[in-house]
């Protein structure tokens, strides 16, 4: 599939992550005579978790056609047979959970199939995208969140932030199949027994273990005091500057999906890092770089994580939708690059509001649950527990995860 950069583009992507990618095959259905050319750092895409995909995001924004290739990708991805536009509404209803590494793989072998040249090249600079493509005027940036595209061409005041959250997030593995915790019951009960609300999500089956990850809402004094920890570089469970009450917390809650969702741990594969949930915006969502001459109108457009990140599993959803009106704008015929790039400019408000209001919903839905489980823990008339001789268990649990030596394995 890997492939040199094409001649003459009519459009350039930095960046093949699935918004990237997405926007390229939403611009090359809608042209399919354009020439789009990608660029990509690695062969071998970097993130590796599962994502909750909304049906409606794909079925109802893009673009459709009678295509078999693209019945196939469809059905990779959601799993879901596309139908007749009546029954593509009643399909868009509900979501899948999918691997990263899944989600690439079928994104990069329909872009390829459709035509779109992918080559394996760092762009280091807006500059040095222009200069292999003189002859461009749009291009692309889907250079994930920390964009260089865009702090290169936005300077120092990129983007708007908003933290809404202190996360330490857990990742394991679990031998076989693991199960879910009942949210109602088992999650609740078990959250009553701890300082730092829990959220977890399981994801499928794949090669005999299920990716598990656990999510951790923290106060900002037990996040800063945690020791900068990130997913390519995290700590392990047994870590002795784990803040005390956060160990206890997350060693209680692995020990009731040990005991109650029968979940085997595989040896080795905890990791712990640490995220704030915020909310961000580019500042513009579009650039002209209008030159003296016409021949030089070029416009930069941002989009996925390099455009907005919202968290509580939209971003790549949004990253869609907006992707989809992008492959739409970039391929209108009569419009100059300053044009698309004004029009993109103009539904940003629409976007942003939308997503950030939808965000800071979820936001005040988990405040107010934590403040629920806080409160109901205290009263003595509350049932919904785990009795005392349960608890007792599950404190009692020495978890392979905490013992020394659970270091992950090569
Ligand atoms: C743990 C975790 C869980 C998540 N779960 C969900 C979820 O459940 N649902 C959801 O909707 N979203 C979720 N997200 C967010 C989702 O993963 C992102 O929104 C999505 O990956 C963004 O896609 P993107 O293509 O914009 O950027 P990215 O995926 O970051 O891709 C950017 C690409 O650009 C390439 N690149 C960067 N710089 C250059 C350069 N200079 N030259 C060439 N190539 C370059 C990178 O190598 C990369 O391949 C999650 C994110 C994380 C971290």
């Amino acid at each position: 599939m890997e492939a040199a950069r094409v001649q003459r583009a009519d459009i350039v992507f930095v960046g093949a992550g699935p918004v990237g990618l997405w926007t390229a095959i939403q611009a090359k259905k809608r042209n399919p005579q354009a020439q789009i050319q990608v660029y990509e750092r690695y062969t071998e895409y970097q993130r590796s978790h599962v994502l909750r995909l909304e049906h409606f995001s794909m079925l109802l924004y893009g673009k459709k056609s009678k295509n078999p290739l693209e019945k196939r990708f469809y059905e990779e991805v959601t799993g879901k047979k596309l139908g007749t536009l009546s029954a593509a509404f009643s399909q868009a209803v509900g979501s899948v959970f999918i691997r990263t590494h899944d989600l690439e793989k079928a994104l990069k072998s329909y872009a390829g199939a459709l035509g779109i040249n992918i080559a394996y090249e760092k762009i280091e600079s807006p500059q040095d995208a222009m200069d292999l493509h003189p002859e461009c005027r749009h291009f692309v940036a889907a250079d994930g969140a920390h964009s260089n595209m865009r702090k290169m061409l936005l300077g120092e005041n990129d983007k708007q932030e908003f933290p809404l959250q202190y996360v330490v997030e857990v990742k394991y593995q679990a031998n076989g199949k693991a199960g879910q915790l009942d949210f109602s019951s088992e999650n609740y009960k078990t959250n009553k027994l701890m300082q730092n609300m829990a959220f977890e999500y399981v994801g499928r089956e794949k090669e005999g273990t299920t990716p598990v990850t656990l999510r951790f809402f923290t106060d900002k004094q037990t996040y800063d005091n945690l020791p900068q920890a990130s997913f390519k570089q995290p700590l392990t469970l047994n870590d002795g500057r784990l803040p005390q009450r956060l160990s206890q917390d997350i060693q209680t809650y692995m020990s009731v999906r040990a005991l109650k969702a029968g979940e085997e741990y595989r040896e080795g594969s905890a990791k712990v890092s640490k995220l704030t949930l915020s909310l961000y915006a580019a500042r513009k969502f579009a650039v002209n770089l209008l030159g003296k001459n016409k021949g030089q109108d070029r416009s930069w457009f941002f989009v996925g994580d390099a455009a907005m990140g919202v968290p509580y599993f939209r971003a790549l959803n949004s990253g869609i939708i907006i992707g989809s009106q992008l492959g739409t704008i970039l391929t209108r015929k009569w419009l100059s690059p300053k044009a698309k790039a004004m029009v993109f400019n103009a539904i940003r408000p629409l976007n942003i509001a939308w997503e950030f209001t939808a965000a800071r919903g979820k936001n005040l839905g988990i405040k107010a649950y934590d403040k629920f489980r806080r409160a109901s823990a205290e009263v003595p008339w509350e049932m919904v527990k785990w009795d005392d001789k349960e608890v007792q268990d599950f404190r009692a649990l020495n978890h392979r995860a905490f013992r020394p030596g659970d270091e992950p394995q090569p």
